[in-house]
């Protein structure tokens, strides 16, 4: 009994801990930066991180509360992308902006963009191209995509996010490192985080690049995504430890 209680004293006092480092400043914003107006999101990471799949959830999410939401299809890169972007859309009733095959992704942002405004839309969500292999040709592609948002909206885009693959590990941090050389990130998904709850690389993350994790994806249900809850988390790392 009293053991036990020293038990759940100790996990108590290293969740606070974990937090407080997380939290450090006490300023992490970790809510998505909504805006009275469009909020744009752009979406990036590298092929199979579940940037599409979480997309497809939060549309349904947000349409659930009511928003109105449109997704930009700008991975007119990888075969199928653009496919698997309209399935997602379709099955939670989302229209999804697409272009001609190989597209330049920024002019499909840009009609995107335009049409978002025109329709009073509040949410959209652009997904991109993943192919860290050729770094020089998906900066020039980011940037190029930031002009067209920009054009149309210029405090826009309102969130970058990265999504990581919770069971990548260390890998995750060479990833953000990576592309925050690309664009400035506002903040991470982590997706698959129900197959490893222990994504410790978060807390590095967190402590090198300043960036926080945003939402949790956390299965393949439309469902499954939720926003980051530091002290949840923490108290998922410890699980089965102590
Ligand atoms: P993308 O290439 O970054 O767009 O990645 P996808 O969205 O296509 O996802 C890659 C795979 O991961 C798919 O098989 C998804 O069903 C799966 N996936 C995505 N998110 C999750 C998650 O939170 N949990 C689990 N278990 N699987 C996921």
């Amino acid at each position: 009994m009293e053991n036990a209680k020293k038990a759940d004293d100790l996990k108590r006092v290293i969740i606070e801990k974990l937090v407080d480092i997380y939290e450090k400043d006490g300023v992490f914003n970790e809510k998505i930066n909504f805006q009275d107006g469009v909020t744009v999101m752009l979406f990036v990471g590298v092929n199979g991180v579940g940037k599409t799949t979480s997309i497809g959830k939060l549309a349904y999410k947000y349409k659930q509360e009511g928003k109105k939401v449109m997704l930009v299809a700008a991975d007119t890169f990888r075969a199928g992308a653009v496919a698997q972007l309209v399935e997602r859309g379709h099955r939670v009733d989302v229209p999804v902006i697409t272009g001609p095959e190989k597209a330049d992704p920024a002019s499909v942002v840009f009609v995107g963009m335009e049409k978002a405004v025109a329709e009073n839309v509040d949410i959209v969500m652009i997904d991109t191209a993943g192919r860290l292999q050729n770094k020089g040709n998906l900066m020039a592609e980011l940037e190029k995509i930031g002009r067209s948002i920009k054009r149309v909206l210029p405090d826009a885009p309102h969130e970058t996010l990265l999504a990581l693959d919770a069971s990548t590990g260390p890998n995750a941090l060479s990833q953000a490192k990576e592309f925050s050389k690309f664009t400035p990130l506002t903040g991470l998904i982590l997706t698959i985080i129900d197959g490893t709850a222990k994504c410790v690389v978060v807390l590095a993350i967190r402590q090198e690049l300043e960036i926080p994790v945003k939402l949790i994806g956390f299965g393949e249900k439309l469902d499954d995504i939720g926003e980051f809850d530091s002290e949840d988390f923490m108290r998922g790392l410890l699980a089965g430890i102590i």
